[in-house]
């Protein structure tokens, strides 16, 4: 029978960033970067830069002040 895992899964809205950093200063696991564009409200605003080492916990998302980013697991088979 197939073993299933989870994988973590980020989405942005860099629309809605306001650059405080609090999602990429919380994520244990540094899975996410602020990058070095700009939204057009002149923020710097996360990019999911290790989506290898994202455990889909979540934090980002709790901390975020703005609902700019999610964090969630999402189930896979492993044959
Ligand atoms: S879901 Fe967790 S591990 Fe993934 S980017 Fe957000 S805080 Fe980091
Ligand atoms: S916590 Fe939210 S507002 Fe702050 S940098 Fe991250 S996505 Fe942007």
């Amino acid at each position: 029978m197939a073993k299933k895992k989870f994988r973590g899964l980020v989405f942005i809205k860099p629309e809605r960033c306001k650059g405080c950093e609090y999602c990429v200063e919380f994520c244990p696991t540094g899975a996410i970067t602020m990058s070095h564009k700009f939204n057009s409200k002149g923020y710097h605003y996360p990019e999911f830069t290790a989506p290898d080492k994202c455990t889909g916990c979540g934090l980002c998302g709790m901390y975020c002040p703005d609902f700019a980013i999610y964090g969630m697991r999402e189930a896979i088979e492993e044959g």
